[in-house]
């Protein structure tokens, strides 16, 4: 075996994924540290935090090109980090000045007369996050942070079980594993304090639950897909500040999710259909769903004389309070989605990175001013978010998901809707089952079954408004180094030939938004194999989740691979 010599390099604070949480931490400790530095100037006290260094790795090409979401934010948080944010010219978007709920049936739409107040965006801005993202990261390099940009963490490194950084994935090697000439061995990056920000389903975090036992006890996590695109629109075609949300069609009943369409300023529009991956269909396929989303003739009508200028996929964790896994451990924490701390009801979650990074950064800087890295330490982060107003949010909708998971119609009959949101009802912890078990097997569908069997209700694609995954894919940028070690590992290819074939007939094929997976005949005996095309993967987890075998690892590609999202 060749011994690989990897460059150590050696951080105070590293953060593990470059999105909104782990920046708005870094800026709040960075400024915290600043604050400190310049108030306590003795020379015995300015020596304790003068040479911090805090770092920030990011897997995407640059700041932001991972970043997708509706996203109509709540910024009360961002001006607690960033006080005079409107004066330094945030790309905050638009304010919500109008909204409306609508009810879509095959060729209907009937408009609300109301608006829960759980869904009301009063106040709250549209944003693009992948241009937050990347403005937030240009605030934070000015405080002095190390934004490493193309840069994977593949591995947590610990020492007696506890973690001391992470290990960043080898560039330069080839298809089968051998090293090319421009192989770049990765680096160990050794920090007091590893902070877990990487979002929906973070690949490292993962692990790190798995070997701390951080979900003891928890419930498991779910999550939705959410398939968006952005379209720009002829001059005064949608009013920028407006939001719709939709519900019903093209989803059946038993489904989770509905639409959303946001109105931002340049003529863009974004438009989304957000699904439960603890969905029970086999034949879903979310990316069709939301192409026959854009055909229901209210839907098209919006989108009429626009053109489609970016297209992109990406998970969300949707378990809610009884989820979140112990958030403090020796030397690290974990923020923002990777945390679980997306409030499903009101379906937003980026304050909440925002806030969860702050109060982690509170508990980093005293973690630091007393070098004390422990778990009691850092449990200071876990308090003061559950007592905080994200912590009340999160527990006042404690069993969100777990009602909704089979629709809207049927939480109503089963809790009553006034009850339900007066949190009345269901005041303990619903346990539910993982988004994996749930898919009904093709064999058990039966006639009577309400299930439509998603896939089968065909869609001819138009190119104008609705487009093949293969074409849209070319929207998301998205590009990865082609020889390179396969970042998606089917663990058994067995099950995927034998079994999946007859009992879910290969879902894989129709729940990834990127085309990755492709049934293709067999070879000797084989009727069926799985063709994976990895370069396509638009890194939104989906495979990771929703394979009803478990079968799937989603592992990092090498740095820099990946969307290049712009406006998402
Ligand atoms: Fe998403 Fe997996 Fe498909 Fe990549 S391969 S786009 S992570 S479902």
């Amino acid at each position: 075996m060749v011994v690989v010599e990897r460059e150590i390099m050696e951080v105070d604070t590293l953060f593990v994924g470059g999105g909104i949480a782990s920046l708005s931490s870094a800026i709040h400790l960075a400024s915290l540290i600043k604050k400190y530095n310049n108030n306590f100037h003795t020379a015995q006290n300015k020596k304790n935090l003068d040479q911090i260094t805090i770092a920030v790795l990011e897997k995407g090409s640059s700041s932001g090109a991972h970043a997708l979401s509706g996203a109509v934010i709540d910024i009360s948080p961002l001006k607690e980090l960033i006080p005079d944010i409107f004066q330094m010219n945030a790309p905050l978007g638009e304010c919500v000045t109008k909204e409306s709920l609508f009810l879509l049936g095959k060729n209907t739409h009937i408009k609300s007369p109301f608006i829960p107040s759980f869904l009301r965006n009063e106040g709250n801005y549209i944003v693009s996050l992948s241009r937050l993202n990347e403005w937030l990261a240009g605030i934070a390099q000015k405080y002095g942070v190390d934004i490493f940009t193309g840069f994977a963490a593949t591995e947590a490194l610990y020492k007696d079980n506890k973690i001391t950084g992470v290990r960043t994935g080898d560039k330069g090697i080839d298809a089968d594993g051998n090293r090319k000439t421009n192989f770049e061995p990765g680096i160990d990056l050794h920090a007091k304090i590893t902070a877990l920000g990487e979002g929906s389903r973070g690949s490292i975090t993962k692990t790190v639950i798995d070997r701390l036992n951080l979900d003891k006890d928890k419930n498991p996590q779910h999550h939705v897909i959410g398939i968006k695109e952005v379209w720009e629109l002829p001059e005064n075609g949608f009013r920028p500040g407006e939001i719709i949300h939709t519900t019903g069609y093209p989803l059946e009943g038993k489904t989770y999710g509905g639409g959303f369409i946001y109105g931002m300023a340049d003529n863009l529009l974004s438009i989304g259909l957000v699904i439960g991956l603890d969905y029970q269909d086999p034949f879903l396929d979310p990316y069709l769903k939301f192409q026959q989303f854009k055909t229901h003739p209210f839907i098209a009508g919006l989108l009429k004389n626009g053109k489609l200028i970016q297209y992109g996929a990406k998970t969300t964790p949707v378990g809610g309070y009884y989820s979140i896994p112990e958030l403090a451990f020796d030397n690290g924490l974990i923020i923002g989605d990777s945390a679980n701390l997306f409030i499903s009801q009101k379906h937003k979650g980026i304050h909440s990175a925002v806030k969860s990074g702050m109060l982690a950064a509170e508990a980093i800087f005293h973690a630091l001013l007393k070098k004390d890295f422990s778990r009691a330490q850092l449990y200071n982060y876990q308090s003061a978010l559950y007592k905080s107003s994200v912590g009340k949010e999160l527990y006042h909708s404690r069993n969100w998901h777990q009602i909704f998971r089979e629709g809207l119609h049927r939480a109503i009959l089963t809790g009553g809707f006034k009850h339900l949101i007066a949190n009345k009802v269901f005041k303990s912890r619903i346990i539910s089952d993982p988004d994996f078990s749930s898919m009904k097997k093709v064999p058990d569908l039966s006639h009577s079954d309400s299930l439509p069997k998603g896939n089968t209700d065909k869609l001819k694609y138009d190119n104008r408004l609705t487009f093949k995954k293969d074409t849209a894919l070319y929207y998301s940028g998205t590009t990865h180094e082609e020889d390179q070690p396969a970042h998606l590992r089917i663990l058994d290819k067995n099950i995927c030939r034998n079994r999946c074939t007859v009992e879910y007939q290969n879902p894989c094929t129709r729940f990834c938004p990127g085309n990755v997976y492709e049934r293709i005949a067999g070879q000797g005996t084989e009727e069926v194999d799985i063709e994976v095309t990895s370069s396509n993967c638009l890194h939104c987890k989906t495979c990771d989740i929703k394979d009803p075998y478990n079968n799937i690892l989603w592992t990092p590609p090498e740095g820099g691979g990946g969307p290049v999202y712009t406006v998402m």
